[in-house]
């Protein structure tokens, strides 16, 4: 590819908010830089939890949720946002698994048809997807990263390349200290460092995303409903927010001939 080239980049993530933290910046990054890129949503987010009464129901939460997304896109520069339909699993082994509209009850076959379908009407060059570990294990996330996976990996040719986001293993553990100094209580247990999170050796591609931090942050405040204003990440001083935006992590898988000759994300043009 020449430096003049500009790449077509499909995000695929399995609820609104989950491209902000892990991938926000890179996605601010490529926009300005003139590249082309979609976001793809697997669910409307519809089951968590409603931070604020006032801003959704029950029942248009998945319609508010849509639009928060498109909000955060709007800021971050991305012009096209896809929604695959399936309802919000929710945490593992709770009652919305078993939803038969749900991510989790979903052929895989079906999931994978609506991943082809936009693969090959938008031809990317570049797909962003969820880690193996789903970052903290959320089946809706590991869906969409087995399916991703598998549509790649069953392309014969014009193979795009495929990142993962990552999220440390050791930047959870860091986390966890540092809230746990400051008299916050983190958002997960101790006893839940070991089984959440990327090994640190697993990380490919490490991307200084600080000048984008503020497109970050105000791209993640559109997602109102799922901002408790008096969770950890809130009660976080600012500059140590700041500072755990700052960089993002990926893993290139395919095609691994490309891998080890260069690594589309670090030299950005
Ligand atoms: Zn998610």
């Amino acid at each position: 590819m020449t430096q003049e080239a500009k790449l077509k980049v499909v995000c695929f993530f399995a609820h609104p908010d989950d491209e902000a933290f892990g991938s926000g910046g890179t996605l601010a990054e490529l926009v300005l830089k003139g590249h082309h890129v979609t976001t793809v949503c697997a669910t409307n987010g519809d089951v968590g939890e409603i931070s604020d009464p006032s801003l959704a129901t029950r029942e248009n939460l998945w319609k508010v949720r849509q639009n928060e997304l498109r909000s955060a896109m709007e800021i971050t520069g991305v012009p096209d946002v896809r929604f695959l339909g399936y309802r919000d699993s929710g945490m593992d082994g709770t009652e919305d698994n078993n939803n038969p509209a749900s991510l989790y009850q979903s052929e895989p076959a079906d999931v994978e048809n609506r991943i082809t379908s936009i693969i090959n009407e938008l031809k990317p060059n570049l797909i962003l997807t969820h880690d193996p570990t789903g970052g903290y294990g959320h089946p809706d996330h590991l869906t969409v990263h087995r399916r991703v996976t598998s549509v790649v990996n069953s392309m014969n040719s014009d193979r795009p390349y495929l990142y993962y986001v990552c999220f440390p293993k050791s930047n959870f553990r860091k986390l966890w200290q540092q809230m746990t100094d400051a008299g916050i209580t983190p958002p997960f247990a101790k006893e839940q460092l070991e089984n959440i999170g990327s090994p640190d050796d697993y990380v490919t591609t490490v991307r200084d995303v600080s000048n984008y931090v503020d497109v970050k942050k105000a791209s993640l405040n559109c997602h109102q409903t799922q901002l408790d204003p008096t969770g950890p990440f809130s009660k976080m001083a600012p500059e140590s927010l700041s500072e755990w935006m700052s960089t993002e992590y990926f893993y290139l898988t395919t095609p691994s001939s490309k891998a080890s000759q260069h690594d589309i994300l670090l030299n950005l043009s």
